[in-house]
């Protein structure tokens, strides 16, 4: 198996995105370290089920990544980073005048600031073990922007801009640093965003879907979890060595509109 004796920590992987992205990972062999801001027996049921599913490590550590000591806790505990990718987030949707400042600052702690942390954490223990990938999880909004997602785009923007510093700095080394940018998938987040855009537009379920969410995205598909983990799959491929400070768009098309 590719990752063999790797270790990966997901960020936020008790649902979604990263959640996908760590049984893609423990698909290829990797040891995962799952993690959220709850501490529940089905979080570390998760971790057992990837265990049992692909013969590797899996561990659920809880840490509330708005908070900067925690995050570095985060990598502590763990005690090995390989392979870290920082995929916590969360959305607020409101014009700027009316965007809660309370909202605002913990979509930039966690969204951007958790990540600044948590490399910092990661990347001794990477240079200690010879080798190491850094992926963070943009968006689209990482290299676009939409109304009334201001804290969010200013966040993924943000960590498209630490992305490519983190791989000047480790260019020399065998360390790679790069976002993946998804466009629309179909996560818990995205659905929490539907009844508030249904009641906005004064849309149904499936117009939201098609005329709001799905408009930008040319392919007219959600991408999907899976299909972000192969991406991280392949970002920790040694196909992928020389590919650093870089996004890699899984958005149907988006951007290229
Ligand atoms: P999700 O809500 O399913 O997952 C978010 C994860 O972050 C969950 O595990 C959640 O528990 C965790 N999290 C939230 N607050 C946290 C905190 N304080 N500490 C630790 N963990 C915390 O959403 P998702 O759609 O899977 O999103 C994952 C990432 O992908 C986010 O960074 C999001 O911005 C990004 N993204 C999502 C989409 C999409 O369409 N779903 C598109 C582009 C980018």
């Amino acid at each position: 198996m590719q990752l063999k004796g790797k270790t990966a920590i997901v960020t936020g992987s008790n649902s979604g995105i990263g959640l996908g992205i760590a049984r893609e990972l423990a698909r290829a062999g990797a040891d995962v370290v799952l993690n959220s801001f709850t501490d529940r027996d089905e979080d570390h049921a998760l971790a057992q089920e990837i265990a049992d599913a692909h013969g590797v490590g899996a561990r659920y550590i809880a840490a509330d990544l708005s908070d900067g000591d925690a995050a570095r806790g985060l990598i502590e505990a763990a005690g090995r980073c390989d392979i870290l990718v920082n995929n916590a987030g969360i959305q607020h949707v409101a014009p700027i005048d009316e965007f809660p400042a309370a909202k605002w600052e913990a979509i930039i702690a966690i969204n951007l600031t958790s990540a600044f942390h948590t490399t910092a954490a990661a990347l001794p223990m990477m240079r200690k073990a010879g080798w190491g990938r850094v992926i963070n999880i943009a968006s689209a909004h990482g290299l676009t922007a939409s109304p009334y997602k201001g804290a969010y785009v200013a966040a993924k923007h943000g960590i498209v801009g630490f992305t490519k510093v983190t791989a000047l700095e480790t260019a020399r080394e065998p360390i790679t640093a790069n976002a993946i940018c998804p466009g629309y998938v179909l996560t818990p987040l995205v659905e929490a965003q539907i009844p508030d855009t249904m009641q906005k537009y004064g849309m149904d379920r499936e117009e939201v879907i098609e005329k709001v969410m799905l408009e930008r995205q040319p392919s007219k598909e959600f991408a999907t979890t899976e299909q972000l983990g192969g991406t991280a799959v392949f970002l920790c491929s040694d196909a992928a060595a020389q590919i650093t400070g870089t996004t890699i768009s899984v958005d149907g098309g988006w951007t290229a509109l």
